[in-house]
């Protein structure tokens, strides 16, 4: 059930009742003490692929996972597999090409939880076309889904970051965005568009201790590029020096580390991971 993942979770005990509160809780009280060992993490598009892989490996970090994508099943399964590895998540379906409704969720999460310190943008979409034939709907959807969905979630989750004086933003990106991809001009924009977001978010709000950077990964075995024609396979392979797609495991460890208190001296970057087909 949908519903039964929106609630709170909770794998730590539960707090005494503060003092002078006549021994009763208030959800506030509750709310804000059971969240201080956990980092809540925000992920979009994470039914599948990279978002997946991302939500996954920051829950068996300890990472709370708040998981966004449209599909309410698949972010169940999700959940179920995350909780059942001892990890700790919740479904929030959302289309993230709905700036209103993906923008009051961020701040649900937000009173809910009384923080949000990781926010990972790895929802996207392609609609490949040469630009002679691309239409205008395919260029928007394409802009309102990798990259105005982006803006919509940095702006509504700094608020609770600077609250906290904490935040990793993490834009997932692509190569078509540093290099240029032919049939892919609304993709290709979008992705380099992030980048322009992502620096200037980084200088906005680097003084109240929050990072921002672009993780673009190369070519990555996913739902994405599973139609891609076995001869474009083959030509692609040789012009990457590791000799192999990557997988969105490759891609979760360095969000890992993009996202981790560790990294805290790192923003306003563009981490390229693949296999060095861009070098
Ligand atoms: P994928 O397998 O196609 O998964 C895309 C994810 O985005 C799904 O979870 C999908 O969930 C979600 N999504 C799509 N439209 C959405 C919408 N309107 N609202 C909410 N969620 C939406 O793609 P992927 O390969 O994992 O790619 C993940 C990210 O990495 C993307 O930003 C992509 O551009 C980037 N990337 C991928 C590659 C690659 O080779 N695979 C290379 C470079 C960059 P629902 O369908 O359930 O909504």
């Amino acid at each position: 059930m949908v519903a039964e993942s929106f609630g709170l979770v909770c794998t730590i005990p539960p707090p005494r009742p503060p003092a002078g509160s006549g021994g009763r809780f208030l959800d506030r009280d509750f709310r804000r003490s059971t969240a201080i060992d956990r980092r809540v993490a925000i992920v979009t598009g994470a039914s599948r692929g990279i978002g997946r892989a991302i939500s996954e490996r920051l829950a068996r970090d300890g990472r709370h996972v708040v998981a966004v994508s449209r599909s309410a099943a698949e972010l169940d399964s999700l959940v179920a597999s995350i909780r059942a590895a001892g990890g700790s998540a919740e479904a929030r379906p959302c289309d993230v090409g709905d700036g209103k409704a993906l923008g009051e969720l961020i701040e649900a999460v937000a009173e809910a939880h009384g923080r949000i310190d990781i926010l990972v943008n790895n929802a996207g979409i392609t609609r490949d076309g040469l630009i002679l034939r691309m239409s205008d709907e395919d260029f928007d959807l394409v802009l309102s889904v990798n990259l105005r969905a982006a803006f919509v979630t940095c702006r509504a989750a700094a608020r609770a970051m600077m609250r906290g004086k904490f935040g990793r933003i993490v834009n997932l990106g692509s190569v078509s965005g540093l290099m240029g991809n032919p049939g892919q001009a609304n993709y290709s924009a979008a992705k380099a568009g992030l980048v322009g977001l992502t620096k200037t978010i980084a200088k906005e709000l680097g003084g109240k201790g929050i990072t921002a950077n672009v993780v673009a990964p190369g070519f990555i075995e996913t739902d994405m590029t599973a139609t891609l024609p076995p001869q474009v396979r083959e030509q692609m392979l040789p012009q990457i020096p590791l000799r192999r797609f990557g997988t969105p495991e490759d891609i979760a460890a360095v969000v890992a580390f993009a996202t981790s208190d560790e990294a805290g001296y790192m923003t306003a970057q563009v981490l390229v991971v693949d296999g060095g087909l861009a070098a």
